[in-house]
């Protein structure tokens, strides 16, 4: 049988066929708010609003205008799909209610848009905001941060939360019946293999955890991160090590649960100060693939559920 990472993961591009049948993509977007926490305290210390990858909020446009020059631009490349609204930088549920049901419903109003995905921080998802998002017709996913469920990662991490205050947000989300996602940085200088496995243990035993976002910690210039590690010579994790990482947590990572991304994307060389975390995705997709099919991994081989990946797949 032909060896595709799809096979022993629950790819994101999976997940979409599966539910909606038919191809889509996101399309990012920006409120045009900034990131409180980054406004407020400097931010988390890997965090560099520049290397956003819509300039949206930068250029000041609303989101008719954003939506105009990305659907466009997105239909030229994948030919003519549906997309998500994808609220992806900064905070995207911080701002005022109203303010929020406007943005959110201008980007549900156009006729390529059949979802909503949002990310935001813990602490910027409380009741009023959950109603909202409740309040669309069409499928909406909340991708909240969590990182990582130590909270001496956390403060390291200058994250401005706890892990307590990430676990009761998800509870909120999650009895609201949305679409539950979480980011996790695997490579925090600090965390062990072991610690790393808490984390992806906590994701699977949570019901309300449907999908999740891997990033290799990648350090960008100008930020306190890169002073940081400079200072004390703190090495990063690279990606060998990292694939290595990623594809013996997979197996405890629940089978049901969608991986939105594997790898850290579009970093820039010119953006990072240490690190060979430029270059060629589809080579590191690659080797994660041999990897897997050398050693023989699948999700969730550890868990109650196994992927299944005939589920998704006419084979
Ligand atoms: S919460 Fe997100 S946008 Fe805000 S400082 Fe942290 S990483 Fe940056």
């Amino acid at each position: 049988m032909e060896q595709r990472l799809e096979y022993r993961i629950f790819t994101y591009s999976a997940y979409l066929r599966k539910k909606y049948g038919r191809k889509v993509f996101r399309v990012g977007l920006s409120t045009g708010i900034p990131c409180p926490h980054r406004e407020q305290t400097g931010g988390c210390i890997f965090c560099n609003a520049e290397t956003f990858t819509g300039e949206y909020q930068s250029k000041g446009l609303t989101i008719e205008q954003q939506l105009a020059d990305a659907v466009p631009r997105t239909k030229e490349s994948c030919g003519d799909v549906k997309l998500l609204a994808y609220f992806q930088d900064d905070t995207s549920t911080a701002g005022n209610i109203d303010f929020l049901r406007k943005k959110f419903t201008e980007a549900l109003s156009h006729p390529d848009i059949i979802g909503l995905v949002v990310s935001t921080r813990p602490d910027y998802i409380n009741s009023e905001v959950v109603k909202i998002l409740n309040s669309f017709e069409v499928p909406v996913t909340v991708e909240i941060g969590l990182q990582s469920i130590h909270d001496s990662s956390l403060r390291f991490l200058n994250r401005g939360h706890n892990f307590q205050q990430v676990d009761k947000a998800i509870q909120l989300c999650g009895k609201a019946d949305l679409n539950v996602g979480v980011h996790l940085i695997i490579g925090i200088p600090g965390e062990t293999f072991d610690d790393v496995l808490e984390t992806i243990q906590y994701i699977s035993a949570n019901k309300y955890i449907k999908q999740v976002k891997l990033h290799n910690l990648v350090v960008y210039k100008n930020t306190k991160l890169a002073e940081i590690t400079k200072k004390w010579k703190i090495p990063t994790l690279q990606i060998p090590k990292y694939i290595e990482i990623l594809a013996n947590l997979l197996p405890h990572l629940r089978g049901d649960i969608v991986v939105t991304r594997l790898f850290t994307s579009n970093v820039r060389r010119s953006q990072i100060a240490q690190g060979d975390f430029v270059g060629n995705k589809t080579k590191w997709m690659n080797e994660l693939r041999k990897y897997i099919y050398k050693n023989n991994i699948v999700q969730g081989s550890e868990t109650e559920i196994e992927l299944d990946f005939r589920e998704y797949y006419d084979l």
